[in-house]
Order: C-alpha cells, then structure tokens, then sequence
C-alpha cells in the first residue's frame, strides 16, 4: 500500500498504525483496503508516541496521566527532572481536538522546545515577550484558523485580555502548567503572575488542566492544589531517584588533577558543569581548563549580561562545551545531553547538591555526578555559616542542612539510598551505581588517631587550622612549631603512622561529624567540643572513613564507557556526531534537537541502512525519517564502505 502525503513507509513494529497530522488532530488512516483515505478515528496516543516522536513504550506514569487528560480529567504530576513531562500534556494535546496551551515562566526555553516540535512535524509556536507585534498578530491569526496544536506561553502574556478573549473563540484542547511550583510563595522561584492562573479554571471550566513540576514536597503540593483550584485533579507522583547518574565523592587531594583525570578518563569530549564557590575560582579553572584544552566558559553573576548570554547560548548549541559556574548557572537551563556535574566545592545543603547535579542526563544516558571535597571545604563552610549575619534560628536551619550534606560525604554505605531517604522517598536496595556502591568503603578503628589529633588541637590551645596540627603530629620543626614552642608538646612527633592525606582525613571527619569546630574570627582556628569528651575518655569508639587512595583509572563502571565506541564504531561516532553538529548549525538549533545522544548511539551500534530499520531506532519517528533519514544513511553506508576497504 501506498499514501500520496508525506508518509511513504511501511513499518515493522507491531501495532503501528500509520497515522498522519491532519490540521488540528491526528487522524487515523485506515490500512485494510489498500485505499488512502482518512477515516474519523482519533489516533491512539500510543501511536503517536511510536510515530511522531520515535519512542517504542511509554514510561511509568506517562499512559495514565495522558489518558485522564484525554478524558478531560485534570492532573497533577510530580516526576523527577528528565522523567518525561512533557509528553505528558503534548500527546493528549495532540489526541483531543483544538490547541493545548502550555504555560510556562522559562521564556528563554520556547525557541528551542518549539523547534523540537517542529522537528517532529508538529504544529507548534509560543507567545512571549521576546516577539515582535506582527508575529504575535501571526500567531494569533493561525490559532483562530485553528491551525497551531501546541502553544507555549508566558503567564503573564496569557492574563491579558487579548489573549483571554482570544482563547475564549478557538477550540482549547488542555491547558499545560509546567513548572507548577511557581505559585508557591514558600518555594525560591515564585512567579506572582501564577497566582493569576487559577481564572482558567473559573473561565474555562470544560478545558482539562495538567500541573507539573519536579519540586516533591508536600507544602509545595498542597499549595498548587489549593492555588490552581486542582483538589479534583489526579495526582501522580514519582520517585525522585535518578537511576541514571553516578553519584562519585572522594577526597580533595588535587583537585585540578582530579578533575582533569576524570575528564580525560570518561568525558573527554562531553559537555559538563563544573562548580566553584568563588567568582575567582570560577575564572581561573575556565582560564586553567581551557589552557588544558577544553573549551571551558566562565559563568557568574559578576560577568556583564551579553557575555553571560554568549557562553550559555555556546553550551546549549555547540557540542562539548564545559560551563565553569557558580551556582548562579543553571536555571532555566534545560540542555539535555549534559553528561557531567562536577562540584569542586561543596554545596551548602543536600537540596543545593540534589538541584546542580540532577542538570546532568536529563535524557535518561548515564551521566556522572562527581566531587571532590576536603578538610579546607568543610572548614570554609562552617566558618562561612557562623561568620554569616542571619539569626539564631536561621543559622541553627543553615547548620543543619550543612550536616546532611556532610553526611552524604562520609558515608560509607549507599550515597543514592541517603539521598532519597533524605527527601523522603522509599530508597529500597543499595543502587549499585554510586561509589560507595561499586567500591565498597572500609572503615577503621581511628579512636586513638582521634584521640591524638584532638589532643594536639586542645594542648596548642585551640589557636591553630589543620596544616600547623598536622604538622605537629608528623614531628615537623617548620618556624611556626618553633615560634610556639609546639615542639614540646607531648603530641610532637606521635602521628608518624599516618601520613599527611591521611591525618587530613582523620580531621575531615572530626570537623564533618562536629567533634572539632571552627572558630568566628575567621582563622580556621580548630576548637573542641563537648562531643569529644567520651572519645578523648577512651568510652566512645570511631569508626573512621577510610578515603581510597587517588587512582589515575577511573574506578568502577563509568558513565563515560556505555557511550564511548571503540575501532570503527568510534569513527562512525564521530563522523555522525560531526553530521548532527552541520546540519544543526545549518538550522541554527541545538544539536541534540536533531538527534538525541541515545539515537546517535543506536545508529552507531544498528548501523540502519533501510527505512524500516530507520524507524526502529528510538527517537525516530515519521519526520525525522524523512528530514534526516536519507543523510545519516548515506554516512552509515559510507563508513561501512570505508571500513570494508579498509578490511582489505
Ligand atoms: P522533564 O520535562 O520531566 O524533565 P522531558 O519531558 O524533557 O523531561 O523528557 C526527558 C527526556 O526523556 C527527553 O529526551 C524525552 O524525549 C525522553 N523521553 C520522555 N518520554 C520517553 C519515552 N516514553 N521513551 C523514550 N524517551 C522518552
Ligand atoms: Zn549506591
């Protein structure tokens, strides 16, 4: 059978249909009689799913939350960043008749998720600030003409009564709110136009409404139900746990070197984020990284506006470009093929960690969330805290999420599992996919190396930072042990069984688990506590971290291997890596919005040279077949040519 349209393939996948958009709703087209012709059956949205966007299977909660859409219901879902929200209200806005409105308050967003659309064939467009009068006049016209399935919008733009009115005329398939926690006032990105959304309700009461966010917890919930008038919305919510990033923290020995192993090692040719506290460590790793030769682009508030603008837009158009950021980066930023998170410094509270590290592998490829992190971090938050001007209270909240975070460094037993425990989710058994995990930590008894070290700290009068106890311990007669007379001490010289990384671990922990403090003048000066005195007694016993020692192979399975290729499969890697990036500058697109990371990969290992196989690749559907079908078959059946000679 044949269609005269632009759909020209059969298809092998079981239980595909062909279908094909008809202006405003996806029709069915019947395949019994060898006729074309397009009967009034609304398309499934598992059709959809397989032929417009290329994906075999809906994932948990997707099926369900699209059919209550679609049955007019109202939702609410709350499913981890990269869990797939945005099928979500696109397919039941492409199943029910009329056009779905998405709001949503990342303007700079729109461009890049309309062209996605696009890509895929689907009608879609946004209304924002950043359009001139005669193109919102355009967009305006299409709609009326009922000729526009997905729309994204600004809230504010939406309250006008232009487009209120406007709305009131055209067929309105649902109404998308993304980034629902916007309406909480207790979240740190509340929007006050939000607040206004809850008129659709009252002045569109047939209109299905769907709310989505990635925020869990429960005030945040309740005030979107109770802000967007949802009380009779279904709710779904997902785990939080991203299975796909690695979760690595180890001892700060050099943290350049580190960094650097760990990219040549697994990332050497990714895009990433790498964190920094400062604004002038921020410009000296980018300095230092791209000197190294990466293309390493400093990112933070003090940088003026249009450079700020210039880098992000190269990380998200560009391949393999590294973003060196305070935490002013991130925001907004939704690139998908992120493929690592490094921390050079620690965040201030596991909510902080959670946010900067779930920016990697949005789509669902492994992607690693890696830090390094030592003795000085520890002290430099603490003093930070204590030395910061908020009140008691405050600063009792502030310590306390600092220890959480502390926590999760000195683990020795799954760092996925303590996460989660901590937002409250189920965390079930051990990941398998975390340090901890693929390298099980030991322990050892350090009571007496405790003993020694807070010993050493109270018989100098804790008056001194870590480098000059240590250097105590180890017996070293440097000018300031003999300015302080420190060689006298009893301690002097007691800790020569341990080595330097080793004694700074031992104070890690002590400072981390709050058995030493750090003083306000801001000298790092280490102070005892009261927790030290059953182990200084000899009644408590500690069980110490013991931090691996630095290897230069990465340990364990890394994110970086299930992407990388070897002989020829590299090179068809490469070359059609090198095709996406063309013809995504020819569009001025990302190029992820011409193939993901995980198509690109399925091409490289099912090297497809027919249609059929084409369309068996996850994320390629009908138009993406025909727009860039033929050009990455060519490069396959050229590199398989190139490669036979070679074999010659
Ligand atoms: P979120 O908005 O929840 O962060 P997205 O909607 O952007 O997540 O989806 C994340 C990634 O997962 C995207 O690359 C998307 O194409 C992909 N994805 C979503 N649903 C599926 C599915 N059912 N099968 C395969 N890939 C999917
Ligand atoms: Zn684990």
């Amino acid at each position: 059978m044949n269609f005269t349209g632009t759909i020209t393939t059969t298809r092998v996948r079981q239980g595909k249909r062909d279908t094909k958009l008809l202006g405003n709703t996806y029709m069915q087209i019947s395949q019994g009689s060898g006729e074309s012709h397009a009967s009034q059956t609304i398309a499934e949205p598992l059709d959809i799913l397989r032929q417009t966007f290329g994906y075999e299977q809906f994932r948990d909660p997707q099926a369900e939350v699209i059919q209550t859409v679609c049955d007019g219901g109202d939702a609410l879902v709350i499913m981890p960043t990269g869990g797939g929200k945005s099928l979500c209200y696109q397919i039941p806005a492409l199943v029910r008749g009329g056009v779905g409105v998405v709001i949503s308050p990342l303007i700079a967003l729109m461009q890049d998720q309309v062209s996605a659309l696009k890509q895929l064939g689907v009608a879609a467009a946004f209304l924002n600030s950043t359009l001139a009068n005669d193109q919102i006049w355009q967009i305006e016209q299409q709609l009326s003409n009922g000729e526009i399935d997905l729309l994204y919008i600004a809230p504010e733009r939406l309250l006008q009564t232009r487009t209120l009115n406007l709305f009131r005329q055209i067929n309105l398939a649902l109404f998308a709110i993304d980034e629902a926690h916007c309406v909480s006032q207790w979240g740190h990105d509340f929007r006050s136009d939000y607040l206004g959304l809850s008129i659709l309700h009252e002045q569109f009461p047939s209109v299905p409404r769907v709310a989505l966010t990635a925020t869990a917890d429960e005030r945040t919930r309740g005030e979107i139900v109770n802000r967007l008038g949802l009380a009779g919305a279904r709710q779904f919510l997902c785990g939080f746990d991203r299975p796909n990033i690695q979760y690595r923290i180890t001892q700060k020995n050099n943290a350049r070197q580190q960094l650097l192993q760990f990219l040549k090692h697994e990332h050497s040719e990714d895009a990433g984020i790498v964190y920094c506290l400062s604004r002038k460590k921020v410009e000296d790793v980018a300095a230092w990284m791209s000197a190294e030769g990466y293309t390493a682009l400093p990112y933070h508030a003090g940088l003026p506006a249009e450079q700020r603008q210039a880098h992000q837009d190269r990380f998200l158009r560009e391949d393999g470009v590294i973003i060196v950021a305070t935490v002013a980066f991130g925001m907004g930023i939704d690139k998908p093929d992120v493929r690592f998170v490094a921390h050079l410094d620690l965040p201030k509270s596991l909510e902080a960690y959670y946010q900067e590290t779930g920016r990697a592998g949005r789509d669902g490829q492994p992607a690693n969330a890696w830090m390094v992190y030592g003795v000085q971090d520890v002290i430099k938050l603490r003093q930070m805290l204590e030395m910061s001007n908020g009140d008691d209270q405050h600063k009792r909240a502030e310590r306390h999420k600092l220890d959480a975070m502390l926590g999760l460094c000195e683990i020795t037993t799954c760092r996925r599992q303590a996460l989660l425990h901590y937002f409250g989710d189920d965390a079930g058994a051990s990941c398998g996919n975390c340090d901890a995990c693929l390298i099980p930590i030991e322990t050892w008894d350090g009571s007496e190396a405790a003993q020694k070290a807070l010993s050493c700290a109270y018989r100098s009068g804790q008056k001194f930072g870590v480098n000059h106890l240590i250097d105590v311990l180890l017996g070293k007669s440097t000018d300031k042990v003999l300015q302080f007379g420190h060689q006298n001490l009893g301690v002097f010289g007691l800790g020569e069984s341990l080595d330097t990384t080793q004694w700074r671990s031992v104070f890690r922990q002590l400072v981390a688990r709050g058995y030493l403090t750090v003083d306000v003048s801001g000298f790092g000066s280490l102070i005892l506590t009261e927790k030290c005195r059953p182990v200084l007694k000899g009644e408590e016993t500690l069980h110490l971290r013991k931090d691996p020692k630095p290897q230069r192979k990465s340990r364990g399975k890394s994110a970086r291997e299930s992407i990388s290729f070897t002989g020829g499969d590299e090179a068809l890697w490469q070359k059609l890596r090198r095709l996406r990036k063309q013809l995504a500058e020819e569009q001025s697109v990302p190029p992820y919005i011409i193939f993901g990371d995980q198509t690109l990969k399925e091409l490289v290992t099912y090297q497809p040279i027919t249609s059929t196989q084409m369309l068996n690749i996850n994320g390629v559907g009908d138009a993406k077949l025909e727009r860039y079908g033929d050009t990455f078959m060519e490069a396959i059946r050229e590199h398989q040519v190139d490669y036979l000679d070679r074999d010659l």
